[in-house]
């Protein structure tokens, strides 16, 4: 079988089929051979394991991937590609192609269905368009996954991989981090993909956690997050009390009593001073 990862290749294939591509549906594919290998490895892909590619374009990774794992279910959006990854994954029987939308799909039941009794790890170039939604639907629907090995562009892998606390984080690195442990792996050039996007890419490594690393009412403490960031150039104190919609003695009250200084900014706490802001939101307390 030729090599996928083959600019030549894909040329051919591509227009073999007609294919052209849609920036809507943030379609850059890979075509630097050295890329693909490297990701699947460190997803975790192997014997034994099953593996969910969310976005197979035309195959590339999901032909790696069906290497290394018993079995691998690509989800793709766009029905134009499935006559193409026909073709380009012909030779693997370890593949299930379901054609939908990822945010649409109830992903335990497919889990559940697709990957009895094996360790499943999730691995793809995602869409960028819809990063963070993706990111944050695996982790919120609390897969039975141990780790999320996705490309994503270089400017929120370093947002998500940032140390909580620090003036790099910002929500997402906050909510990532109640539910994994976020590693940076690798950068990735702009001219690895067709056609090249304006920006560079990296992969990171998401380490799904089996227990919150902080216990509060998990409602109080997205609340909270998601107000804490709203304005982040303000204290905490007004960006609580505005995100909240709360006046501003009685949240002043509440940061005391939660032991967060009034003048922090969202950037500088801990996933601690969230859970104890949540755990003073949580119904009957403010
Ligand atoms: N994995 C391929 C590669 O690395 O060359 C393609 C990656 S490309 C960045 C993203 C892929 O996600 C495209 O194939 C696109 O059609 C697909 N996609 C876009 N939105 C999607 C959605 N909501 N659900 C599933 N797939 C989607």
């Amino acid at each position: 079988m030729k090599r996928l990862s083959d600019i030549g290749t894909i040329k051919t294939i591509l227009s073999k089929h007609g294919f052209t591509f849609s920036k809507a549906l943030g379609q850059n594919f890979l075509v630097n051979p050295s890329v693909c290998p490297r990701m699947a490895e460190a997803s975790g892909a192997g014997q034994g394991t099953g593996v969910l590619e969310i976005g197979p374009g035309i195959g590339v990774l999901t032909s790696e991937l069906c290497q290394l794992a018993d079995k691998v279910v690509a989800v793709e959006l766009d029905k134009r590609l499935l006559p193409v990854l026909d073709e380009t994954l012909g030779a693997y029987d370890n593949v299930k192609i379901v054609n939908d939308d990822v945010l649409k799909l109830d992903l335990n039941r497919l889990l559940a269905q697709e990957f009895p009794g094996m360790q499943v790890v999730v691995c793809a170039n995602l869409p960028y368009y819809i990063t963070s939604p993706v990111i944050m639907k695996l982790l919120e629907d609390r897969l039975p996954v141990a780790a999320i090995t996705v490309m994503v562009q270089k400017e929120a892998a370093q947002r998500i991989c940032a140390p909580v606390g620090s003036r790099e984080s910002g929500a997402v690195t906050v909510s990532v981090n109640y539910y994994a442990e976020p590693e940076l792996l690798f950068g990735v050039s702009a001219g690895s993909f067709m056609p090249a996007p304006k920006v560079d890419s990296a992969v990171i490594r998401l380490n799904v956690r089996r227990q919150p690393p902080v216990q509060c009412d998990e409602k109080a403490f997205f609340r909270a997050v998601k107000a804490a960031f709203s304005q982040r150039r303000k204290v905490i104190a007004n960006s609580l009390s505005a995100g909240l919609g709360m006046d501003k003695a009685a949240i002043a009250a509440l940061l005391e009593r939660a032991g967060v200084p009034a003048n922090a900014r969202a950037e500088q706490l801990s996933l601690e001073d969230f859970a104890a802001i949540a755990e003073e939101l949580t119904e009957g307390k403010a």
